[in-house]
């Protein structure tokens, strides 16, 4: 392996959506690769035909894509571009399979479900671990079962399946890259089925094949997987071949510590870009599940060529990682603070089109949906928002009339005269030449102070009935970036209402 070109995978089932825990094993499995000027690869593993969902392969990758995690070309020594699929490839394991029942690493088992089952509950009630009892062992593997009754099951059509024998007393020692030394004694390690009753292979079987077939380097997957690797090595073993090296990553958590489910929030990464995470944030966030550059770093934000440049498996640790939201909002705020403008209006144009096919604004189309226009709202917006998304949905007001007037605002900021000052301070603002910020916050002082009232008369006031809310930004800078127009008909239109309702 000295001197090898470092190849590593990532082998989802094509079951449903991409589970953030499956982002992250694609993740690591990516950065190492690229660290090391290797090669990543997907593979579909769909050999589980009955778990099977349409359109999931799709999907998949569409999500790995949009995260950033492209694959390279998949197939070895040339040939298409494309992921793996096993599904594809049943005539090698099949070829794989009769080398090991030839070399008597493997043997037909013609055991139904029910005869399993309840051996399954035997056993457990004898307070073992259940565990295949061999009665289709045959006799020159060291079973008791004939070879005239296997002959007999055979020519009658039986359905069976094909395990693997687990060689007696031995131990299965391997480093785990994350872990250390593992060990596992072969008294607890099952007769593992290698090939279904419908001419499938199982995961375990299909998956070493590959494994050695692709030349992965380095097996990089969850820790549900660990207890798995006896039987992978024992195949090895039995080929002949030489094992990759493996890391098995830590667990993700829920914040109270137990194992991350769908019950105390989204798990799907579809759900997290429905919402509007960006996928630099989730990248990031998702790096850290588990791995940190180490002491010393202070660190937080890590772009794709970051991680690709500081990711080390020596650094993911080994106790669970807990999946933190806060913190990826936190995160998802420090991209959107330093994301370029002209990035930001490129993801914010479409959205800001789609609300105006469905709304109608007062405002010139031509005016808010330009990029000079865009750019005033997310100068004004930046700190503010959460989702990019935000620019657009969070502050409506710079692209439609508001709707209502928050209540409690209104009942809290207005007193007899405010809407004959309101009225008084719309013919200033209509005389104004230039309508800038400065220049409107000036007049509103000159026209408070002599009368011995205080800005904020005006300045709440004015915000609810040109944003309809009682937050945002500078409100001179908002009425700025509002234009002249649209300011005086939302006071005059505002006044009317505010004042039909208190
Ligand atoms: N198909 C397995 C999964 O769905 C892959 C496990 C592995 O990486 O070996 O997670």
């Amino acid at each position: 392996m000295v001197g090898q070109r470092v190849r590593t995978r990532f082998a989802p089932s094509p079951t449903g959506y991409l589970h953030v825990g499956g982002l992250r094993t694609a993740l690591y499995n990516y950065l190492f690769a690229k660290k090391m000027n290797g090669d990543f690869i997907i593979r579909i593993e769909d050999t589980d035909q009955s778990r099977k969902v349409e359109g999931a392969q799709q999907n998949l990758i569409k999500t790995l894509e949009w995260a950033g995690i492209i694959a390279d070309e998949s197939p070895l020594h040339g040939g298409n571009y494309g992921p793996y699929i096993q599904s594809e490839r049943l005539g090698i394991y099949a070829g794989y399979c009769q080398q090991l029942l030839e070399d008597r690493h493997a043997y037909y088992c013609f055991a139904s479900p029910e005869e399993l089952e309840e051996n399954r509950q035997l056993q457990i009630k004898q307070g073992f671990q259940p565990k295949y009892n061999r009665k289709w062992l045959p006799e020159e593997m060291g079973g008791s079962m004939p070879s005239s009754e296997i002959r007999k099951k055979m020519e009658a059509g039986a359905p069976y399946v094909i395990r693997m024998k687990v060689p007696d007393y031995v131990s299965v020692w391997f480093e785990d890259i994350i872990r250390g030394p593992v060990e596992f004694d072969s008294a607890t390690i099952d007769d593992q089925i290698l090939m279904k009753s419908d001419g499938f292979p199982t995961y375990h079987f299909a998956s070493v094949i590959d494994d050695h077939l692709m030349e992965f380097t380095h097996i990089i997957r969850g820790e549900e997987w660990l207890s798995s690797m006896p039987k992978h090595l024992l195949l090895y073993e039995f080929f002949g071949w030489e094992a990759p090296k493996v890391a098995h990553l830590p667990l993700l958590l829920n914040p109270d510590r137990s194992k991350l489910s769908k019950r105390q929030g989204d798990v799907a990464v579809e759900d997290y870009i429905r919402k509007g995470y960006s996928s630099d944030a989730i990248v990031n966030f998702v790096a850290m599940l588990g791995w940190n550059e180490g002491e010393g770093s202070e660190q937080e934000v890590y772009s794709m060529q970051q991680l690709i440049d500081k990711f080390s498996l020596e650094r993911v640790g080994k106790a669970g990682a807990v999946f933190n939201v806060d913190k990826l909002n936190w995160l998802e705020k420090q991209y959107i603070k330093n994301r370029p403008t002209d990035k930001i209006i490129e993801v914010i144009k479409p959205i800001l089109h789609g609300e105006l096919a469905e709304k109608e604004s007062l405002m010139p189309r031509e005016v808010i949906t330009s990029d000079a226009y865009l750019e005033k709202v997310i100068e004004l917006m930046r700190e503010r928002v959460g989702f990019e998304h935000e620019f657009i949905t969070f502050s409506s007001y710079f692209f439609f009339e508001p709707q209502s007037y928050d209540e409690e605002a209104v009942k809290k900021r207005w007193v007899a005269d405010t809407n004959d000052l309101l009225r008084e301070f719309t013919v200033i603002l209509e005389s104004l030449q230039e309508f800038t910020a400065e220049n409107i916050e000036a007049n509103l002082k000159e026209f408070v102070t002599p009368k011995g009232l205080k800005a904020a008369v005006l300045i709440h006031p004015l915000r609810i009935l040109s944003s309809g809310v009682s937050f945002g930004p500078s409100l001179y800078h908002m009425l700025e970036v509002l234009g002249k127009e649209t300011v005086l008909r939302r006071i005059l239109k505002g006044i009317e209402k505010v004042s039909f309702s208190l």
